[in-house]
């Protein structure tokens, strides 16, 4: 009989396999940080040995969710202004307090966010900022999977001085990280209005090199599709075609202003995109084209961005945002269904970042997965598990979330680090941040 480090069984099983099997009363076993099986708990029983059990009765086991893009470390500017126009914002708020951020700001903002995206949920997720090697230290402390990258701008960050440190810092982030289990590193030029021709071509050519994601900011705004168009000659994605940065590792973050015939140029290209239905309402930037986007046969996946401009990073909430965004700005309540919603959340990201181990629970697959409780009140009486997941739960409903095989949190508690401790570290933060904005501290 095969052995496994660990049986889990359930009242039902998302899959989100390549038939999207939805199993009751299922088994799911965990061997060496993977999953070893899925299916009836009756056959599973039967067939597999485990080293341990864990019984979550009447949960609903799931792939954990992919968050797509974020920024982790800026959980800490979370509620701190809001309701702005952005360059006010921006100006303001944001970078006045980010031209001093220190490795150590950047690490307790980063441990924050994995806090709330392992209570919430996700269990991988693609992040760029500022000093990022702090925000990897964070996803490894957490126990998360991430894919990180350094934000590469034209002006000095508070990573590096020119872009030739910007370089070799990113050349030693692949160095120190080559082969970890949880962590790669992509390439991240921020977007095309803070960066050159000349440096999206060398990260591009970068990102071929490592062989690597491609991933920036493009087509937020139609105000930045116009200036783009006013300084080039071209709108943005025409722009980083032509630099010969579209590609299949290209992954565009937010992509609201975009054309059907860019879509299609998109879709040629096999380059991805990640919707984030939240920050674009937030920020007032518009509406992504999301359900053409999918029928040009686009691969999307979906993300929070970061808690400054959301303000969670609550995969959940963000599943019900764009399904509603879809239908009332369509003005067709069938538009982006429950299902396609899903597969955003979850084999979206896996296909978007080139991690084909995530995303769904079949033999082979990574063996991170979350459990939610069914007993709650708002996710009670369950018809269609896709539904609940996507219209009806909040997230709070998690009662496990597990990476690798490991157990991140359960029922309350966190194993990687000491969450009471961690909020008294916030909190001195907090007085520091709220000192530079004229808040009261
Ligand atoms: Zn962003």
């Amino acid at each position: 009989m095969p052995t496994c480090d660990l049986l889990l069984t359930a009242r039902w099983l998302l899959t989100q396999d390549d038939a999207r099997r939805e199993i009751e009363h299922a088994a799911l076993a965990v061997k060496d940080g993977l999953v070893a099986a899925v299916g009836p708990a009756v056959d599973l029983e039967r067939d597999w040995r485990p080293a341990e059990r864990l019984d979550l009765g009447h949960c609903l086991v799931m792939p954990g969710l992919v968050n797509g893009h974020t920024h982790a470390a800026m959980s800490i500017f979370r509620g701190m202004a809001d309701d702005l126009p952005l360059m006010e914002w921006l100006t303001r708020h944001i970078w006045p307090v980010e031209k001093d951020l220190t490795p150590e700001i950047v690490h307790l903002g980063a441990m924050l966010a994995c806090a709330e995206m392992i209570r919430t949920g996700t269990t991988c997720f693609a992040d760029m900022y500022l000093i990022e090697a702090e925000t990897a230290k964070a996803v490894d402390i957490s126990g998360l999977r991430g894919l990180l990258a350094e934000g590469i701008f034209a002006f000095p960050s508070p990573a590096y001085t020119d872009l030739a440190a910007g370089y070799a810092l990113i050349e030693e982030l692949f160095e120190r990280y080559r082969g970890h289990p949880r962590i790669r590193f992509a390439i991240a030029p921020h977007a095309v209005y803070t960066t050159t021709p000349e440096i999206l071509a060398q990260a591009f050519a970068l990102a071929e090199k490592h062989d690597v994601p491609f991933m920036l900011h493009l087509g937020e705004t139609a105000q930045e599709s116009r200036d783009c168009l006013e300084k080039t000659g071209h709108r943005p994605l025409a722009y980083l075609d032509g630099l010969g940065c579209l590609a299949a590792r290209t992954v565009l973050f937010h992509a609201v202003d975009l054309h059907p015939e860019e879509l299609e140029r998109v879709a040629a290209a096999k380059a991805k995109i990640v919707h984030n239905p939240q920050s674009n309402m937030k920020l007032g930037s518009g509406v992504a084209p999301v359900a053409a986007m999918l029928q040009a046969g686009v691969s999307v996946g979906l993300g929070t961005d970061g808690a400054a401009s959301n303000n969670d990073l609550n995969m959940f909430s963000e599943m019900t945002s764009a399904a509603l965004l879809a239908k009332v700005s369509g003005l067709d309540p069938t538009l982006l269904p429950a299902r396609d919603v899903l597969d955003m959340a979850t084999r979206g990201g896996a296909e978007a970042f080139a991690w084909p181990a995530l995303g769904s629970l079949a033999p082979g697959q990574a063996a991170d997965l979350i459990a939610l409780d069914l007993a709650a009140p708002n996710l009670t009486p369950l018809y269609h598990p896709a539904s609940h997941l996507v219209y009806a739960a909040s997230g709070h409903e998690v009662r496990l979330t597990m990476v690798g095989g490991r157990v991140l949190y359960r029922d309350g508690g966190f194993t990687g680090f000491d969450y009471p401790a961690l909020l008294a570290e916030i909190e001195k933060l907090r007085r520091w941040v709220a000192g530079r904005n004229g808040l009261a501290s």
